[in-house]
């Protein structure tokens, strides 16, 4: 018998048997009552998580890129101009959907995993000042590269009016501390199977004053992404638009529910402590890691010359019945990843460590004796720990 495959994939996540349950409820009509008060319970639940009192939080019946879409059509007018920041193959998306509704697009291209800092975004703005919008990603997991989205927000808004927007699908609701109002961000979009731990198929936005503002005038053609009616809908009405993917709509209340027993800031911490984990074996090994900024969601690892991230990837899932996941695009056997997003236990981590040990030494590849990566790993899980408490004591 072969084993169930486990996944460390940056999306989809394993998705706990407590929230599966929830899925398979029977189906709930749309706009009964019972309804209505799981997607208010939800939309409460998302305020809280999203951290912004006052913004409003929008259930999307859509994958991440839906949620996208929607930020670019709600919040853009005809012919107007956007800067891009494009670190990778979700930064790209942003772009390609801005120009498919007629935008005009200034794109910060960067080397593939590479962050952004403020004076490159700054820079840009100085030329063009007509611009509406600046579109970012918090980390993009195509690469594991993490922008710093806490000083771009306030250095974009102290010196123009743009929109900030920014795809928080890899990290919201565990790898990272989102903090929209502090960040002085407008909107953010995430989606439910990366930290969230639900199946794809939900889309998720929050709106601040601002882009609510921006919504009455913006005039891209749209109709089923309509999130002025949409807005109305969910806040007046507590209904969704269109029929609401309503076992999923289930299912995130329950995720909800188990990230905020174990409270993000615990959530946080562990994505970090196991990341950091994840890191210092792939060290050990001899490979490097490829992002310049290092998100907690994922690992992603620089192959070099030899090793090539497809095989990798393939005798973790044959042989292991692990999966990890290759690069994307001109990415792909240049780099392999493997995801931390869910609800991992720490020694799980150290078993996805130790598949990868096993799996360099198969290919020839492995530069340390075998079982130095996991012992780095879980010396630096207990090192995270040790300190975080050290920490907390003292604070
Ligand atoms: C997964 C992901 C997306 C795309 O979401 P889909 O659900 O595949 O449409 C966009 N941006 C980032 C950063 C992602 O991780």
């Amino acid at each position: 018998m072969s084993h169930p495959l486990r996944l460390f994939a940056p999306g989809p996540v394993e998705v706990p048997e407590r929230i599966r349950l929830a899925l398979g409820e029977p189906v709930y009509h749309h706009r009964s009552a019972d309804f209505r008060s799981i997607l208010a319970d939800v939309r409460e639940r998302l305020g809280r998580l999203w951290q912004a009192p006052g913004w409003e939080p929008l259930v999307l019946n859509c994958s991440g890129s839906g949620a996208m879409e929607g930020a670019v059509v709600n919040l853009m007018s005809r012919g107007e101009k956007a800067i891009n920041v494009c670190a990778g193959k979700f930064g790209e998306r942003w772009g390609h959907i801005l120009r498919a509704y007629g935008c005009e697009v200034v794109e910060l291209t960067l080397e593939w995993g590479r962050s952004v800092t403020p004076g490159e975004v700054l820079a840009l703005l100085a030329k063009h000042p007509d611009v509406k919008a600046v579109y970012l990603t918090s980390a993009d997991t195509s690469t594991g590269g993490e922008h710093p989205i806490e000083v771009l927000g306030p250095a974009i808004r102290a010196v123009s009016d743009a929109l900030v927007v920014v795809d928080c699908i890899c990290d919201f609701g565990g790898a990272r501390d989102i903090r929209p109002i502090d960040w002085q961000i407008d909107a953010a979009v995430s989606c439910s199977q990366k930290c969230l731990l639900l199946p794809p198929g939900l889309g998720l936005a929050t709106l601040g004053p601002r882009a609510i503002q921006r919504m009455q005038s913006a005039d891209l053609g749209r109709f089923y992404f309509d999130w002025k009616l949409e807005l109305v809908r969910q806040r007046d009405e507590r209904l969704t638009a269109w029929t609401s993917a309503v076992n999923l709509i289930r299912g995130l209340q329950e995720s909800l529910a188990m990230i905020e027993e174990e409270g993000l800031e615990r959530v946080v911490e562990r994505y970090a402590r196991q990341a950091a984990a994840v890191g210092a074996a792939v060290r050990a090994t001899g490979l490097d890691l490829f992002p310049e900024l290092p998100t907690s969601a994922l690992t992603a690892v620089r192959c070099g010359p030899e090793l090539d991230g497809t095989r990798v990837v393939e005798l973790a899932r044959s042989k292991y019945r692990y999966q990890f996941v290759n690069g994307q695009d001109r990415l792909k056997g240049k780099i392999f990843r493997i995801g931390n997003m869910g609800v991992q236990h720490d020694a799980d981590i150290i078993g996805a460590v130790h598949v990868l040990e096993r799996v360099l030494a198969d290919l020839g590849a492995l530069r340390c004796r075998p079982g130095e990566a996991v012992a780095a790993a879980a010396a630096r899980m207990h090192g995270v720990a040790e300190e975080r408490s050290r920490v907390s004591r003292a604070s």
